[in-house]
């Protein structure tokens, strides 16, 4: 678990870091930082990274987690689905951008948690050097732990902009699902949780001839 660096000195000298990092990479492309379009970009880029598309490695995800009980849950099958819930993340081999949306179902066994958390501990958890893969691995164990359902399924939807731009495969988009408790045993469960998100997940942007 990260400790949450959010206010800390810490935070502010790794910004510092980054800004002349930027800077450097600036250079040893042949460019000139100094010049007025790239004046303030190292200043923009290291704010942006630590405080939007890396800001997980400042913020514990902890924080955000209050769950609820709701008695009723914890004596019958109830099923919550939380759909198109944003992934904004940094591919850890390209550092370029992925995004899409993340869908959560699971059975409470009594705790659930507020709709509005779920989009920041997916935020926290996607803003750090990721592949979608082990992002919703962490987005299942971290709901896995703080909910304790009978069963939970994530599933991801994203678009990779390492191979948008680069021409690899334009409209191509990756998938991946993780499942805990009952929806690991269970294929019929896993099939209606399937059948919630598809009912009201919204589609990627194609680009297709791009
Ligand atoms: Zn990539």
């Amino acid at each position: 678990m990260h400790r949450n660096l959010e206010h800390s000195e810490e935070k502010r000298l790794r910004q510092e870091r980054i800004r002349s990092l930027i800077e450097e990479l600036i250079k040893s492309l042949g460019e000139d930082p100094g010049r007025d379009g790239l004046r303030d970009t190292p200043d923009r880029v290291s704010k942006m990274l630590v405080e939007e598309l890396a800001m997980g490695y400042f913020v514990d995800p902890q924080v955000y987690v209050k769950t609820f009980e709701v008695e009723e849950y914890a004596s019958r099958e109830g099923l919550v689905a939380v759909t198109n819930i944003p992934i904004r993340s940094l591919c850890e081999h390209h550092l370029l951008p992925f995004f899409g949306y993340a869908h959560v179902v699971y059975i409470p066994s009594g705790k659930v948690l507020g709709f509005s958390k779920f989009a920041r501990v997916i935020k926290v958890l996607s803003s750090r050097l990721q592949i979608q893969e082990r992002l919703t691995e962490q987005v299942a164990d971290f709901l896995n732990e703080v909910l304790n359902p009978r069963g939970l399924m994530v599933l991801i939807e994203a678009l990779h902009t390492c191979a948008l731009i680069r021409g690899v495969e334009e409209s191509m988009t990756m998938t991946t699902m993780a499942v805990r408790g009952v929806f690991e045993e269970q294929k019929d469960m896993v099939n209606l949780a399937l059948q919630i998100v598809n009912s009201s997940k919204l589609q990627l942007p194609k680009f297709e001839g791009f």
